[in-house]
C-alpha cells in the first residue's frame, strides 16, 4: 500500500484533511486505530470561521441537515440566573461573519465528513491501524510502520512508503512524540468536563432550550446548546477537581454526585439541569502549550493537524474548528507547492501563530469564565460593556 498522502488519523481532523486534499485531486490514505467509528456523543459549537470552511467543500446542505442555528447566546450568572450580555446569531451577525453559528452532535459531524470522503471522493479510511513511526528514505519519501490498533487482535505490522504523513492523530500523537522528542506529555488542566446528550423532550419543559446558555460561578461553567435540529440539548459543566488516573480516555463514566456538589449554591436552572440529566460522562481536560515556530508543526515530509499539533481548552469552542481550518489551509498550499516538504513548511507557516493565538485565549477565557471576587466582579462588567470583544472571538 504505497501512496502519496499518509493520515494518521480518522477523527474530524483527519477525516477533514483527507476532504480537502481529495476535492482538489490528491490521493489520500487515512489510516485510523480504532476497530469502528464510534465518535463520542458529544457537542461541538461551530463559529461562522468553520461554517465558511464546510460551506465552501459543499457540505452546506449536509450540515443544514445536522445542525442546529441557535439564535441567541446568553450568558448567565451561575449563582442568580441573571443574565451578563447577550449575542445574537442573527441575520446581521450570518451577513457580518458570511456564515451563520451552528451547534451539531460531533458524530453526526464526523459521520458527515466521513460519507463525503466515502461517497464523493471513493477515499476508503482503513480501520485497525496505528502509526507506529517513520523513517526517511534515501531515494525520498518515507516508510511509515503500521501496526494493528489496540484493539485488534494479535498484533500484525506492515510498512507504507509515502511522500508525506499527516499527524492528525489527537492530543496523544505519536506523530508528535517523534517530531519533537523530549517534549513533555499533555498536561492536565485541573478542569473536569461533565458533559451530557439528551433529549430535549426528557427535561422539565423550563429546562429546554434552543438557544446556547453559558452559566459562570466560581470556579465553574455550564455550557448548554441544542444539537439535531433542537432535538437534542447538550449540556457540558466545566468544574475544577483532581486529576482521574487515566487521562487518556476521554470518556469516564461519571458521578452525578460528585457533579451536584461541586454545583451546590448554584441557580435553580443549573442545578435542575444537573438532577434532571441521569447520566453524565467525564472528560478530563488536557492541553499542550502552542508550539513557538511553523518549524515544531512540519519539518521535512512530516506535519502535524488538529489537536495533534494545537490541543486547547475548550473555552473558545474552537478545538475542531481550528482542525478544520487547518485541513483547508494543508489542501491550499499543496495545491500551489505541491505534495513535499515545500508545501508543509508553507501550511505550518501560515497556521502555527494563529492557532498559538487560539490556544492562548482558550485559557485566558477559562481563566475569565471561572474567575472569583474582584476578577469576577470585573468580568461581569466587562461582559456588559465589551460582549464579544471581552472574549475575542476568532471569527
Ligand atoms: P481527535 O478527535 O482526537 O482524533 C484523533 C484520531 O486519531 C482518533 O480517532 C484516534 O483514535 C486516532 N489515532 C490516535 N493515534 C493514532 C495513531 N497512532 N495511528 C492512527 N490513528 C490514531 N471544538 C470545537 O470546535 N467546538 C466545540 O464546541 C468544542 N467543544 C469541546 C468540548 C470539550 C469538553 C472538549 C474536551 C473539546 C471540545 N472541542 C471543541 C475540541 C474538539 O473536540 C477537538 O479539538 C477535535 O475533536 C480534535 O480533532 P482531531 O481530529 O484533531 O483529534
Amino acid at each position: 500500500m504505497d501512496t502519496p498522502i499518509l493520515i494518521a488519523g480518522g477523527g474530524i481532523g483527519g477525516l477533514a484533511a483527507a476532504l480537502a486534499l481529495a476535492r482538489n485531486g490528491a490521493h489520500v490514505t487515512v489510516v485510523e486505530q480504532a476497530d469502528a467509528w464510534a465518535e463520542v456523543g458529544a457537542g461541538i459549537q461551530l463559529g461562522p470561521n468553520v461554517v465558511r470552511v464546510l460551506k465552501s467543500w459543499g457540505l452546506g446542505d449536509g450540515l443544514q441537515r445536522i445542525a442546529s442555528f441557535p439564535q441567541l447566546l446568553r450568558v448567565r450568572d451561575a449563582a442568580n440566573g441573571n443574565t451578563l450580555g447577550t449575542l445574537h446569531f442573527d441575520a446581521r451577525f450570518a451577513l457580518r461573519y458570511g456564515a451563520p453559528y451552528a451547534t451539531v452532535h460531533r458524530a453526526d459531524l464526523h459521520q458527515l465528513l466521513l460519507q463525503q470522503v466515502q461517497q464523493q471522493y471513493a477515499v476508503q479510511p482503513l480501520l485497525q491501524r496505528q502509526v507506529q513511526g517513520w523513517k526517511r528514505l534515501e531515494q525520498g519519501g518515507l516508510s511509515v510502520d503500521l501496526a494493528a490498533g489496540p484493539m485488534a487482535g494479535p498484533t500484525t505490522s506492515e510498512s507504507v512508503r509515502a511522500q508525506v504523513l499527516i499527524g492528525a492523530d489527537g492530543l496523544w500523537s505519536q506523530v508528535r512524540r517523534q517530531m519533537l522528542p523530549g517534549e513533555a506529555a499533555p498536561r492536565y488542566s485541573g478542569i473536569l468536563a461533565y458533559r451530557a446528550l439528551v433529549r430535549q423532550d426528557s427535561l422539565p419543559p423550563a429546562l429546554r432550550s434552543r438557544q446556547v446558555t453559558a452559566w459562570l460561578g466560581d470556579r465553574m461553567h455550564m455550557v448548554q446548546y441544542p444539537v439535531r435540529g433542537g432535538s437534542h440539548m447538550n449540556v457540558v459543566a466545566l468544574v475544577q477537581g483532581s486529576r482521574p488516573d487515566d487521562l487518556q480516555n476521554w470518556d469516564h463514566a461519571a458521578n452525578a454526585g460528585h457533579l451536584r456538589a461541586a454545583l451546590a449554591g448554584t441557580a435553580a436552572p443549573v442545578i435542575g439541569m444537573a438532577e434532571a440529566i441521569e447520566h453524565w460522562r467525564l472528560w478530563p481536560l488536557c492541553d499542550r502549550p502552542p508550539v513557538r515556530s511553523a518549524a515544531e508543526m512540519a519539518q521535512g515530509r512530516v506535519a502535524l493537524l488538529g489537536d495533534a499539533a494545537h490541543p486547547m481548552r475548550p473555552f473558545m469552542a474552537q478545538g475542531a474548528g481550528m482542525a478544520l481550518e487547518d485541513a483547508a489551509v494543508l489542501a491550499q498550499c499543496m495545491q500551489a507547492d505541491g505534495i513535499g516538504e515545500k508545501a508543509l513548511y508553507r501550511y505550518a507557516e501560515r497556521r502555527w501563530q494563529r492557532c498559538a493565538r487560539v490556544q492562548l485565549r482558550s485559557i485566558r477565557n477559562g481563566n475569565i469564565f471561572h474567575s472569583t471576587g474582584m476578577m469576577r466582579w470585573g468580568r461581569d462588567l466587562g461582559m456588559r460593556v465589551l460582549g464579544e470583544r471581552l472574549l475575542d472571538v476568532p471569527w
